[in-house]
């Protein structure tokens, strides 16, 4: 059973939103497009893996797709997908390039060419080693010993091509296109039951990863050093997106291409939040807005959806936070 879907990434979400906020001088812009691009990149490579999964592991094993937990206060580990067994536990590193990959083995590093030129990725294999040592760790934490734990790096375009420096046999059982992967996790299977292994309770231990797990976010725009000076205010238009719409007459209007709409600030809401903070003040909704009517500021809220939180006399998304 697929017992938790992957989310929408709020980390895509923020860099989206920056990006239809940002100001034209930010030195970073071209940067924070860039990270867009690959985010989505990365994420559409992980739909189109989940396919393969939902289809030949949900129906009989456990999958969780994108879990993530608190390793300790400051650091959290993510992992695209997780399949439990009644054998063991299968991870996968889920990898979306085109062009040509390189592993080096001897050096440790991940080169992609896109035929003119070449970029150093952090090597796949180090980083699912070190999410096998957490994912270790957190079983034995929640009273899971002796779990065999299994990985793949996998490349989710069909057309990408892989190449070896060094040893192949270093990585030939890891790293693979994803259309091969189900075959390669039932092989393994197969084997440790033909081993007579005792059986896991995949289930349980699916149940207690999900107990655990968290939403995956951190700081992005903060790593690119984006502050809430260098974001734009105004409400955007839906049709040209143009900043800056005015609540004429219970409406908003563009000024450039005259598009109207009712409730085109609460697209502005959910930018702020993504943006400056969590919630947003009457106050701070005017002046992102640009309303001038305290009244007509607190009616829109009122009818945005967001809870007010009385003690704060503040706006949130969830009644829990
Ligand atoms: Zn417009």
């Amino acid at each position: 059973m697929n017992i938790r879907k992957r989310p929408k990434p709020i980390t895509l979400a923020k860099i989206k939103a920056a990006n239809r906020r940002i100001s034209p001088h930010f030195k970073r812009r071209n940067d924070l497009k860039k990270e867009e691009e690959n985010r989505k990149k990365g994420y559409l490579g992980e739909l189109q893996v989940d396919r393969y999964v939902n289809n030949y592991f949900a129906p009989t094993y456990t999958v969780l797709e994108d879990l993530c937990w608190k390793v300790n206060e400051f650091t959290t580990c993510q992992i695209d997908t997780t399949i439990t067994t009644p054998h063991a536990l299968f991870f996968l590193e889920v990898k979306n390039y085109t062009g040509t990959v390189t592993f080096d083995t001897n050096f440790n590093q991940l080169i992609r060419s896109d035929g003119s030129k070449e970029i150093g990725y952090r090597y796949p294999i180090t980083q699912a080693e070190n999410q096998k040592f957490n994912l270790h760790n957190h079983l034995v934490h929640n009273g899971y010993h002796n779990i065999p734990i299994y990985y793949f790096v996998v490349f989710s375009d069909p057309s990408t091509i892989i190449k070896v420096i060094g040893d192949p046999e270093k990585i030939t059982d890891l790293v693979m296109h994803a259309e091969s992967m189900p075959q390669k996790l039932m092989a393994i299977e197969e084997k440790i039951k033909l081993q007579g292994n005792n059986r896991i309770p995949h289930q349980q231990i699916g149940q207690a990863l999900l107990r655990k797990s968290v939403e995956f976010d951190f700081d992005v725009l903060g790593e690119y050093g984006v502050s809430s000076h260098d974001i734009l205010t105004g409400v955007s238009c839906p049709a040209c997106g143009t900043l800056g719409m005015e609540r004429i007459y219970g409406r908003w209007e563009c000024k450039r291409c005259n598009h109207q709409s009712k409730n085109a600030h609460l697209y502005a809401i959910e930018d702020y939040l993504l943006l400056v903070r969590p919630w947003i003040t009457n106050k701070e909704f005017m002046k992102f807005t640009h309303i001038t009517s305290r009244y007509i500021a607190t009616r829109l809220l009122q009818s945005s959806g967001l809870y007010y939180d009385k003690k704060h006399n503040r706006w949130i998304k969830d009644k829990r936070r």
